[in-house]
């Protein structure tokens, strides 16, 4: 999902500060992760579980509930900084291949506007990147977005994307996911209050994993189902998934063309999924959940900035007929790419016509609009 360019670098940030806020699972692709490494840890634990964690090692169950503080209030990184507990229940728990599961940050970089991007270093020495994203409102009310990865690299190979041009190691596990969000509120020393999985990878591509990281962030981190996204780019089958769990929080699509033909060419993945079964995937998500749907455009110069490009967006969002967000991002260039960013004239133009025509529609409908203009921002860390 990297709009990182599915949208944690710097288009991400833009579409966060505008007040516009995007994923289901592959079963067929698995950690790399022994399965023994994967079942030890903590993290992403709910309170019943650690109740009866603490039961089968001869505890009380309120050692469960200690466990739970430990993990998502005090955020203590090791068993042994565990203070609360007896020695003896630590020692065992080590002892039976039991650890946190946290990551460490190995670097972090701090743009001027107090964004940090980090690079979190796992367990089997890949790296994702993170990006915890500051903003303080007209009315002084301060927002923390931590935008997530969900695999080590990208699969969909994006055109675009810097992430899909790197290639693909492996599907992140739950702890892994919601470390991120730990590691943040640790940097930032502030709660998280909003979550997008907007990271490294395609969210859908590990519905699993996502699924069980919202939980916990849910549940355990308490951040509402409302403050939290998932992106993607769209993936068979997945959408309606999603939309059968009825969660409360928003459904992002990158669309980034308003016909199949050119989206083929900027989404080379969208050959398996045309674009009217996305969108009616969509109109499923909005009739299931009550939530609107949120529509990425990343704006390629000369590529789908034309009038006509927003006519036929608006034409379409129409005929689904409910309201969305379309959330306008021009391209930020990475190296090597063959697009280029569009002229602001080319932007403002897009907009003005988009607000033109969509208005026309709103005779009737509820279509609503959220341009996020995005900054210049170089946070690269390779
Ligand atoms: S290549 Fe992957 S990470 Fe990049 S935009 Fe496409 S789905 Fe997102």
């Amino acid at each position: 999902m990297a709009t990182l360019q599915h949208v944690c670098s710097a288009p991400l940030a833009r579409a966060m500060r505008s007040g516009a806020a995007a994923i289901v699972a592959s079963p067929t692709v698995r950690s790399s992760l022994p399965h023994s490494a994967e079942s030890r840890v903590l993290l992403g634990l709910a309170e019943p579980e650690l109740r009866q964690l603490a039961i089968d090692f001869g505890q009380q169950s309120y050692r469960g509930k200690q466990l739970h503080d430990l993990l998502y209030k005090t955020k203590a990184k090791e068993i042994q900084d565990f203070s609360h507990l007896p020695q003896a229940f630590r020692d065992e728990l080590r002892e039976a291949g039991w650890r946190v599961g946290r990551s460490p940050v190995h670097r972090a970089v701090t743009a001027a506007d107090g964004t940090i991007k980090m690079l979190i270093k796992l367990e089997d020495n890949r790296l994702i990147e993170t990006v915890g994203i500051p903003v303080e409102d007209d009315k002084g009310s301060f927002r923390l977005t931590a935008c997530v990865s969900s695999q080590v690299g990208c699969p969909l190979r994006c055109s675009f994307c810097a992430t899909g041009k790197g290639g693909y190691s492996r599907n992140l596990q739950p702890h892994e996911i919601v470390g991120q969000v730990l590691a943040i509120e640790e940097i930032f020393k502030h709660r998280v209050t909003n979550v997008v999985f907007m990271g490294m990878g395609e969210p859908m591509l590990n519905l699993k994993s996502v699924l069980e990281a919202h939980r916990c962030l849910n549940k355990d981190v308490k951040i509402g189902q409302r403050m939290m996204t998932i992106s993607t780019v769209g993936v068979p089958n997945t959408i309606k998934i999603l939309a059968a769990h009825k969660l409360q929080s928003t459904l992002a699509v990158s669309l980034h063309a308003p016909n199949q033909k050119l989206r083929e060419t900027i989404v080379p993945s969208a050959k398996s999924y045309p674009l009217d079964a996305l969108m009616a995937d969509c109109m499923d998500y909005f009739l299931q959940t009550g939530r609107r749907v949120s529509f990425e455009y990343t704006l390629l110069a000369g590529i789908n900035d034309g009038s006509e490009h927003a006519v036929a967006l608006a034409e379409m969002l129409h005929r689904c007929g409910h309201g969305y967000h379309v959330n306008l991002i021009p391209y930020n260039p990475i190296e090597g790419s063959e697009y280029r960013r569009p002229y602001k004239k080319a932007v403002n133009y897009t907009c003005v016509t988009l607000i033109i025509i969509s208005q026309l529609f709103l005779i009737n409908t509820a279509l609503t609009l959220i341009m996020s203009i995005m900054l210049d921002l170089d946070l690269s860390l390779s």
